[in-house]
């Protein structure tokens, strides 16, 4: 017989595990109890240090107070990423969060730049329009203000957070609501051999934990979905040639950059993440085209700061589960699916995921149509982002190692060139998938990269040149004023939201 899910078991207690919590306990609490189970031998991945500003809202739901997950995560704010040598080495390009103002007569802002900056090669670069990227470049951050959009608050951001502090900050949320936290080794999965429901998992001392609805947060090797429920997963190495990343914290070091550096290197890239107490680093690289002597050497030279510790080596495969939900089993997190880091988008998809169950759930009668179209939102998340980040490799101009080479030569789906062909030709963006990234997110990286389009929307021409190019003048104007009077990011901190244990 049908009833309500009564009991909820989430297996893995990193990230995903974590973030999966906070929010069933804060929606179902009172009607079904969950249990979180987790193995401290096993440890979680402990990387995740970068986050697209949609992370704003998942913690807004929750309740959490801003200036209070600052502190306790060791947070700072990220306005975009500094590109490094990307299109070349030598070049520079930031993608700043947030869109170009307002529209002008019902086109984007950078489509009617295009026409100026085709009517003069010496017209600004169009990042001079982007707030994010203004404030980034000078070290500022002050939070949007306004309620009204106008083009000095067109701006958005993200955060820089200690994993491991962010996991603890939502496991504390979680068990003051009632999760139960429960640690031990699953060695065991209870199958019902007729209907291939999971009934329980067993541990190492032989406790038994029943459940009606299993969430898998168990990390890269998807102990449920693809240990019992064989999801299978599909494999993204021929496009995504990153397999491996080393990474070091290093001491912090003044001024505190309210954005992520990544530099593209031989056979791969590095990242360079400000905390507030430390610096993230870490190198990722093909193993095929670099051994991982040579990109531990490459990553320690880079580092900014004394190590703080000794390096760590992960590896994985870029790709996604082929389902994301099997009968009772929902994998969510590294469990799923995992693209290289280089966009920072794997929190993004444990929100998407938590919110795709959450629209989605099911009673016990587990109707496949609500599994069904959880896996179909789940991979067009996956491949639009896939694309994203295949994009950066593909329009890059470097041929100056094997690497590149063998990125410029490999395949791209039918997808990204109807995406990357209509941008070359029209200048127009094309997004399969709004829930990822947006319009201003391809321009940025179109135009960082050096994908000039050949023309742009006949309709910009009906406006006249002269005072087109006046009102971009004043916005930018505009934007230089409320920069000058921002404060810096490391003073913004130290004012709102220091943590308690960074001097
Ligand atoms: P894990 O952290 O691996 O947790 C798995 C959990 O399952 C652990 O608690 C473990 O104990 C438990 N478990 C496993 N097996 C068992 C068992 N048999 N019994 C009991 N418990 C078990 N994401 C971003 O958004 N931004 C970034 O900048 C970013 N950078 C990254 C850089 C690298 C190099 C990598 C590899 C990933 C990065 N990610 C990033 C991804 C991010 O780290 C993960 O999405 C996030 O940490 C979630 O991991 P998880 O919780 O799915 O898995």
């Amino acid at each position: 017989m049908t009833r309500p899910i009564e009991k909820i078991v989430i297996v893995g207690g990193g990230t995903a595990g974590w973030m999966t919590a906070a929010p069933l306990i804060q929606r179902l609490g009172r009607a079904c109890v969950i249990e979180l189970v987790e193995s401290t031998d096993i440890g979680t991945v402990g990387v995740g240090e970068a986050t697209l500003p949609t992370v704003r809202y998942y913690n807004r739901s929750l309740g959490i107070d801003e200036a209070d997950f600052i502190r306790k995560t060791k947070a700072s704010f990220k306005l975009g990423i500094e590109f490094r040598d990307w299109g070349h080495v030598g070049n520079r390009f930031f993608h700043g969060f947030g869109d170009f103002g307002p529209s002008i007569e019902g086109r984007s802002p950078y489509m009617h730049w295009l026409r100026l900056k085709a009517a003069d090669p010496n017209f600004p670069d169009y990042e001079e329009w982007s707030v994010a990227t203004v404030l980034a470049r000078q070290n500022k951050f002050t939070h949007p203000s306004g309620d009204r959009p106008s083009a000095s608050n067109a701006y958005t951001y993200g955060y820089h957070l200690d994993a491991s502090l962010y996991a603890a900050y939502l496991r504390d949320f979680a068990c003051k609501r009632g999760v139960n936290h429960t640690e031990g080794k699953i060695i065991d999965i209870d199958l019902d051999a007729e209907s291939g429901f999971i009934r329980a998992v067993r541990l190492t001392d032989g406790r038994q934990i029943a459940g009606d609805l299993f969430i898998d947060c168990s990390g890269f090797k998807g102990l449920l979905i693809e240990g019992a429920m064989k999801a299978g997963y599909t494999d993204w190495s021929e496009q995504l040639l990153c397999d491996s990343a080393i990474t070091i914290p290093c001491a912090r070091k003044d001024p505190l950059t309210p954005f992520t550096t990544s530099t593209a290197k031989p056979a791969g890239w590095t990242w360079r993440i400000p905390l507030q107490h430390r610096t993230g680093n870490g190198h990722v690289y093909s193993s095929h085209f670099m051994n991982h002597t040579d990109a531990e050497e490459l990553l320690l030279e880079g580092l900014d700061g004394e190590a703080l510790a000794s390096s760590r080596r992960l590896r994985f495969t870029p790709g996604r589960r082929n389902k994301a939900w099997i009968n009772n089993c929902v994998a969510i997190g590294l469990s799923s699916g995992f693209i290289e880091p280089l966009e920072s988008t794997a929190i993004r998809l444990i929100e998407s995921a938590v919110a795709g169950l959450l629209e989605n759930f099911p009673d016990t009668s587990f109707r496949p149509q609500l599994a069904a179209e959880f896996n179909r939102q789940t991979a067009l998340q996956y491949e639009s982002i896939r694309d994203f980040v295949i994009m950066h490799y593909k329009l890059t101009g470097r041929r100056d190692s094997a690497f590149w080479r063998h990125c410029a030569e490999g395949p791209v789906s039918g997808a990204l060139q109807h995406q990357l062909d209509t941008f070359k030709a029209t200048g127009r963006v094309v997004v399969y998938d709004p829930n990822s990234f947006t319009e201003p997110s391809w321009v940025a990286l179109y135009l960082g990269l050096g994908l000039t389009p050949e023309s742009y929307d006949p309709f910009i021409d009906l406006l006249d040149e002269h005072e087109l190019r006046e009102h971009f003048l004043r916005i930018r104007q505009l934007i230089r004023q409320m920069t000058a009077s921002t404060p810096l990011h490391g003073d913004y901190i130290m004012r709102h939201c220091l943590s308690d244990t960074v001097g």
